[in-house]
């Protein structure tokens, strides 16, 4: 069986420019002499099947496959392939046309007006890249659904005063009013020292025009004060789109 490379590394897009894909290589399948039809070929390095081709890799060589149809309509019969390296094998990606789910997924991640329902825990708050925007772990802390954090902590604050110099602040804490992110004003005011990224943000922050609340991010707890470094964040408390507090 003799094959022609005919392209490699060919990035594909959908008719409508949501969906794109970039496959590896496309060859003719040539026997006896003769172009039989199109090969979508995918390199792959991962561990090769033991017998078939899992679900997901069968839908991205077949994502790629439906692509390069669309986007040919004169196409010959084509299939993909996923070509593994470690064992030198090849598995075929035959099923059903793709593209309709493909574009179902899309829509499905497209930003909403309303965020989605926050589901709150310690382990997925702790790390989450979301929280300056997303109000439900703040009201979750009033709620003792989540626990504080003994050593590092997040808190949501006014700004009291700031010395851009020494990087000497003091924050006022903001507890939640309701679950949509409207705060209130507290007794309960503590000092921190900012170094770093943190000042930097800080200081940022006090030349602009925002005086609202703002997330801190990873503050350092040392007794009654908070040190706030490269390893924090300050940022204003900008809630999602639809959210209260726009
Ligand atoms: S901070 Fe908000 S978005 Fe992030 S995991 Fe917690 S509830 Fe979800």
């Amino acid at each position: 069986m003799q094959k022609i490379i005919l392209a490699n590394e060919r990035t594909l897009v959908s008719e409508c420019g949501r969906l794109m894909g970039r496959l590896d290589l496309l060859i003719s399948d040539i026997q006896d002499g003769k172009s039989v039809g199109w090969i979508v070929a995918d390199l792959k390095t991962g561990n090769p099947p033991k017998v078939q081709l899992n679900e997901k890799v069968s839908r991205q060589l077949r994502f790629y496959r439906d692509l390069l149809k669309q986007n040919n309509p004169d196409h010959p019969p084509v299939h993909a392939e996923g070509w593994y390296s470690a064992n030198q094998t090849i598995h075929r990606a035959d099923g059903p046309p793709i593209l309709d789910e493909a574009l179902e997924a899309w829509e499905g991640m497209r930003p909403t007006e309303e965020p989605l329902q926050g589901t709150p825990s310690a382990s997925a708050c702790a790390f989450c890249e979301w929280k300056a925007w997303c109000p439900t772990w703040w009201a979750a802390r009033r709620d003792g659904e989540l626990a504080p954090g003994s050593r590092f902590r997040d808190e949501v604050v006014r700004l009291v005063r700031f010395d851009e110099e020494s990087g000497a602040t003091l924050f006022e804490r903001t507890p939640p009013v309701g679950d949509d992110g409207e705060l209130a004003g507290s007794d309960h005011r503590f000092g921190a020292i900012l170094r770093d990224q943190a000042l930097e943000q800080m200081r940022a922050n006090a030349s602009s025009d925002y005086d609202g609340p703002l997330f801190l991010g990873s503050a350092r707890v040392d007794g009654k004060i908070m040190h706030l470094g490269d390893w924090s964040e300050v940022l204003p408390w900008s809630l999602m789109v639809g959210s209260a507090g726009q």
